[in-house]
């Protein structure tokens, strides 16, 4: 064996170590939620809403960089409602991106954030991430009333539009729950005949089918 690594005919193999090597990080901002969502046990086991203030975000960004990261992601279970003594998420952004040339912060942001002004004017910095979560779970307003959510179909279409009018190309994702307890056959279909438009209206890939699949839906009616 050492005759070979020697010739240079096989190299030693070396196991993969994660020390110094990963290029992107992550940052908790935000934790537990105060929505209590009929189907959610996140604040039972997370507890209620609070942020990390924004100096100390800034600091760990900071710490991040000068460790080499190249990327850091701000996580939170509801980070769209970031907010530390006066501080919202859009703010918090402009903070992170003034105050540290590098690595550039990569939120994933959820439904609620939608609704913040001035939200997406950080975007305008292209270290910004392009990429936008945004929770539907269904596309029906008497589910999502059921649900708890605190949005309508069209306020979640309304927020789509503002980011792909504010951030052009971005890629926008979504959950979206089927056979919520009580669904009836006619708010499935609302939901996925929704779900089908959003998908339409986003999609410029060619390696998906933006329309829905013809057909009814795969589950018996109940
Ligand atoms: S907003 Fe999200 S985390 Fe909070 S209760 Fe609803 S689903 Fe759970």
């Amino acid at each position: 064996m050492e005759a070979l690594v020697a010739s240079g005919r096989i190299r030693p193999f070396a196991a993969p170590s994660n020390a110094g090597s990963r290029t992107r990080s992550f940052v908790r901002v935000q934790d537990g939620c105060d929505n209590g969502c009929a189907y959610c046990i996140v604040p039972l086991v997370r507890g209620g809403d609070r942020s990390v203030h924004a100096d100390r975000v800034i600091s760990e960004v900071a710490g991040k960089a000068s460790r080499g990261y190249n990327e850091v992601v701000l996580t939170g279970t509801e980070i769209g409602g970031y907010h530390s003594n006066g501080i919202e998420l859009g703010r918090l952004l402009e903070r992170l991106l003034a105050e540290n040339r590098r690595p550039p912060p990569a939120p994933v942001l959820s439904s609620a954030a939608g609704g913040q002004s001035g939200l997406l004017e950080p975007w305008r910095d292209g270290r910004l991430c392009r990429h936008f979560h945004l929770s539907l779970q269904s596309g029906s307003d008497s589910v999502l009333e059921r649900m708890g959510r605190r949005y309508s179909a069209g306020d979640h279409q309304r927020a789509v539009s503002q980011i792909r009018e504010a951030v052009p190309g971005a890629a926008i994702t979504t959950d979206v729950i089927v056979g919520f307890p009580g669904e009836t056959e006619s708010e499935f279909a609302e939901s996925y005949d929704f779900s089908g438009e959003w998908v339409s209206a986003g999609s410029t890939s060619s390696s998906t089918r933006p329309a829905p699949v013809p057909g009814p839906p795969p589950c018996p009616a109940r």
